[in-house]
C-alpha cells in the first residue's frame, strides 16, 4: 500500500492527482478532500520540497483544512489544495503555470485554485488563461476577489470581539490589551482596525523595523519577536507563523484569549486540550481567518453565475464568523471539550463525515 495512505491527513480524500508536463517541467499534486458541498477550493502552493513525500503530505494536510475551513464558512464550496513541486532554485516559468491551468481545466471544475505561499495575483491570470476555475484574480473598486488579506484582517477583527464578548464580558475593545504577532497583510490590517476601537496594541514581527513604524502610527508599543508570546495580555493574537502552540509556547502565554489568522496554530491536536485546561479561550484559526476565503470565493461563483460582485455582500458574510465561533465556544462550555474538537466535529458534520 502507498505510504501515503497511511498518512494522518489522507482522510478518506475524494481524488488525489499526480501531474507531470514533460514539456513544462510541471509537477503537481492537486488532492480534493471532499466535494460534498461544492467544488473542493483551495490555493496552489509553489514550493521546493527536498523529499516530494513532504509535498504529498502537504497537499493532504492543506486540502483536509480546505474542506474544514470552507464547510464552517457557510460556503457551498468543498476543499483542496494543490502543490506545485519546483526545483531547488525555485524555478516557475509561464509554460509550467499554463501546464497547471490546463490539468485543472481537466477537472472540470471539481478544483477551483487560487493563491497560496510562493503565488502572486500575476500566476494567478497566467493560470487563468488555461481554466476558468481560478479565483483571486484582480478586482475592480467595490468588487469582490483580489488581495484576501484585508478580508481575513476583518474576520478576525469580528472574531476578536466576540472572543472579548465571550470571555470577558466586553462589549467593546477600548482599553482590551492586545498582542499581535507578525505586522504583514493579516496583522498589520487586524491592529489598523483594533486601534480604532481604542484597544491597546503591543506589536512584534521579526523585522523589528515593520513593528517599530506599526506601533509609532498606531499608538502601541513594539516588543521583539522572541518576546510577543509572553507579554501581559488580554488577547494574543498570532498572525506570523504555524505550530506557535506547543507545550513551550502554550506555558508562555499570559493571556485569556488566543484569536489570530496564522494558519495550523496548534503543534498537534491536544494543544488545544491544553489550552482548554489553562482556560484560554481559543478561536480556531481555520474558522477566523476564513475572511479570505469566503471573498475569492465569492468572486467565482459570482462569475460563473454572470451576477454581480458586490463587495458589501462579502462583508456581510464575514461578520457572520462571530455566530459560528460562539456556537462552538457555547457547546465547548456546554460539554467541557476543547474548542478546536468541537470545531471539527462540526466541520465532519457539515461534509457528511460524522
Ligand atoms: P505576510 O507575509 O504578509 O505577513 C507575515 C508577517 O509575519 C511578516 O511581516 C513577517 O515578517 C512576520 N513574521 C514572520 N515570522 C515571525 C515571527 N516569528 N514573529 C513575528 N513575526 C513574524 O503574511 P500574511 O498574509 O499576513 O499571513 C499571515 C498568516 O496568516 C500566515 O500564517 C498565513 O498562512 C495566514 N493566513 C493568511 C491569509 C491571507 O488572506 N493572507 C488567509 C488565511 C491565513
Amino acid at each position: 500500500m502507498p505510504a501515503f495512505w497511511s498518512e494522518p491527513d489522507w482522510d478518506e480524500h475524494e481524488r488525489v492527482e499526480v501531474v507531470h508536463d514533460r514539456a513544462s517541467g510541471l509537477t503537481a499534486i492537486i488532492a480534493l478532500h471532499s466535494t460534498h458541498l461544492g467544488p473542493a477550493a483551495g490555493g496552489t502552493r509553489f514550493w521546493h520540497y527536498e523529499d516530494p513525500a513532504d509535498a504529498m503530505r502537504d497537499a493532504l494536510r492543506l486540502s483536509r483544512g480546505m474542506s474544514y475551513k470552507n464547510a464552517m464558512a457557510g460556503l457551498p464550496m468543498g476543499g483542496g489544495k494543490a502543490v506545485v513541486l519546483l526545483d531547488k532554485n525555485g524555478k516557475k516559468t509561464e509554460a509550467m503555470l499554463h501546464a497547471f491551468g490546463a490539468a485543472v481545466e481537466a477537472l472540470d471544475g471539481r478544483y477551483v485554485t487560487a493563491e497560496d505561499v510562493g503565488a502572486t495575483e500575476a500566476d494567478m491570470v497566467t493560470i487563468a488563461t488555461r481554466t476558468q476555475h481560478v479565483c483571486g484574480l484582480p478586482a475592480e473598486e467595490g468588487d469582490a476577489g483580489g488581495d484576501p488579506g484585508p478580508f481575513t484582517a476583518m474576520g478576525i477583527y469580528h472574531g476578536i470581539k466576540a472572543a472579548v464578548a465571550h470571555k470577558m464580558g466586553k462589549d467593546s475593545m477600548q482599553g482590551v490589551r492586545v498582542a499581535v504577532q507578525g505586522c504583514g497583510s493579516v496583522g498589520g490590517g487586524v491592529a489598523r482596525l483594533l486601534a480604532k476601537d481604542g484597544a491597546r496594541l503591543t506589536l512584534s514581527d521579526i523585522d523589528d523595523k515593520r513593528a517599530e513604524t506599526m506601533a509609532h502610527e498606531l499608538g502601541g508599543k513594539a516588543v521583539a519577536a522572541d518576546q510577543v508570546m509572553g507579554v501581559e495580555c488580554d488577547v494574543f493574537s498570532p498572525n506570523a507563523l504555524g505550530a506557535i502552540l506547543d507545550d513551550e509556547g502554550i506555558a508562555r502565554l499570559d493571556c485569556a484569549i488566543v484569536a489570530g489568522g496564522a494558519n495550523n496554530q496548534l503543534a498537534r491536536p491536544e494543544h488545544g486540550q491544553q489550552l482548554h485546561d489553562r482556560g484560554i479561550l481559543y478561536a480556531p484559526d481555520y474558522v477566523i481567518n476564513a475572511g479570505g476565503i469566503i471573498n475569492v470565493s465569492y468572486e467565482y461563483l459570482c462569475r460563473r453565475e454572470g451576477t454581480p460582485c458586490d463587495i458589501n455582500e462579502v462583508r456581510k458574510r464575514i461578520a457572520q464568523i462571530p455566530a459560528r465561533l460562539a456556537e462552538i465556544w457555547n457547546e465547548s462550555d456546554s460539554t467541557g471539550r476543547p474548542s478546536n474538537e468541537v470545531a471539527d466535529a462540526m466541520a465532519q458534520r457539515l461534509i457528511g463525515r460524522a
